[in-house]
């Protein structure tokens, strides 16, 4: 019996793409090894996001590499963003049997197959939580200045609407109530296709599978997001009202930079667009602080941005140059590390007050949740807005919709009791 182990880091796509190779290998009757020590098989699907990403995947290499001068029959499979569109991994790392780029089934099929092993088409593997990713659109084709996904992921290729529709309905059939569709811009989504379906064409076909609870998709961008899908989502019942809207930045001077194609005020007409044509939507943004050249007056216009809009959630990081990429070659990373450190803070520390009044205008409310699953002793689940929820009750909640009034509320979580109504 074969034994894999699939390490994993890096977005939600990664995720999603790791599900479905462990879905390949269970056909061929692979079983999951608990610890990378003690695989046959071992899958890193990797990220090289941020520095720190790429390191990691570094160290789990090195890792490798001395398991397998102990057993030459260990195999070591490499995807994900590490895997340029050239890259010949296999010779820079002789411990790596075999790379396929992130998607390439077909290429990681025909290896399987050469070393014996019969797969067959993936089968989903019955999950352990009610909701379940699925990857609508690969690539981009923005290339965003600080950005390595277009060089790594390639260009755009969507899935046809009826592949997506056909797998989302076997999902359902086996229990998945929630589904997150996936894409680095999934606003691009359908423009490779005959006929040009668009994602409010997407989610306007799956909102029709009433097996379904909820729909969700990431991530939009600011340049390319519709006002057809905004209505779609304001008017598609199992469409969740939570949109993810990367900002990056709240100056246009390191906006145009970063060749993200929008300027402050196009976004905050666009967040105040969808707030009105969608009532209860909760906002989540991307911030990357310390890009080369910003000013503490610049990062000044992005922390006043961050103070007007009042997102829901604010993911931030600091900016590390990534190989490859325009700000890489054509600016220098001259912001001190300490600066880059002392922004981030401040950006959260900012986010953290912002979130805690949010959560608590629901505090005593009752809320819908999907329940994904117990931690520590409590079931979990989230709010259509994405909000995670922690409740104690006895007997299987798995999969429920249930409702809970709100009794504990922080920027990060709420927790309550079932409600009674
Ligand atoms: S839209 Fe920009 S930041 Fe997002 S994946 Fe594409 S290039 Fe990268």
């Amino acid at each position: 019996m074969l034994r894999y182990h699939i390490w994993t880091i890096g977005c939600q796509m990664n995720r999603a793409e790791s599900r479905r190779i462990a879905g390949y290998l269970q056909s061929a009757g692979g079983q999951p090894a608990t610890h990378l020590s003690d695989a046959d098989l071992v899958v890193l699907n990797t990220c090289v996001v941020r520095q720190s990403a790429e390191n990691k995947v570094l160290g789990t290499l090195g890792l490798l590499r001395g398991l397998k001068s102990k057993r030459s029959d260990l195999r070591v499979l490499v995807t994900g963003c590490f895997v340029g569109s050239d890259d010949d991994l296999a010779g820079r790392f002789p411990e790596v049997d075999f790379s396929f780029r992130p998607g390439d089934y077909e290429g990681f099929v025909a290896w399987c197959k050469r070393q014996g092993m019969s797969l067959e088409r993936a089968s989903l593997q019955r999950a352990a939580s009610p909701c379940a990713f699925v990857p609508i659109i690969q690539g981009c084709d923005n290339f965003c200045s600080y950005c390595v996904v277009p060089y790594r992921r390639g260009r755009e290729v969507s899935r046809p609407v009826e592949d997506v529709v056909c797998e989302v309905q076997g999902m359902a059939r086996q229990g998945i109530r929630e589904v997150t569709l996936l894409g680095q811009n999934v606003d691009s989504y359908g423009h490779d296709l005959p006929g040009h379906p668009d994602l409010a064409d997407l989610l306007t076909e799956l909102n029709r599978i009433d097996e379904l609870a909820r729909i969700r998709f990431l991530t939009n961008h600011p340049k390319a997001i519709s006002l057809k899908l905004i209505d779609t989502v304001a008017c598609s019942d199992r469409v969740c009202e939570h949109i993810e809207l990367p900002v990056q930045s709240g100056d246009d001077d390191i906006l145009k930079a970063m060749g993200r194609g929008y300027t402050v005020e196009r976004y905050i007409e666009l967040v105040n667009t969808i707030r009105r044509r969608i009532p209860e939507v909760s906002l989540s943004t991307d911030i990357i602080v310390g890009f080369p050249g910003e000013t503490d007056e610049q990062f000044g216009h992005t922390y006043s941005l961050i103070e007007s809009l009042r997102f829901d959630v604010v993911h931030v990081a600091a900016y590390s140059p990534r190989p490859d990429t325009e700000a890489a070659r054509e600016y220098r990373d001259d912001v001190p590390q300490a600066i880059k450190k002392e922004r981030l803070a401040r950006i959260e520390a900012l986010q953290a007050g912002i979130a805690s009044d949010i959560n608590a205008r629901l505090q005593g409310r009752p809320v819908e949740i999907l329940v994904e699953g117990q931690k520590k002793g409590k079931w979990f689940g989230r709010t259509r807005s994405d909000k995670l929820v922690f409740f104690a009750a006895r007997g299987d909640w798995a999969g429920r919709l249930a409702e809970i009034r709100i009794g504990r509320t922080s920027p990060w979580s709420l927790g309550g009791e079932v409600s009674d109504k």
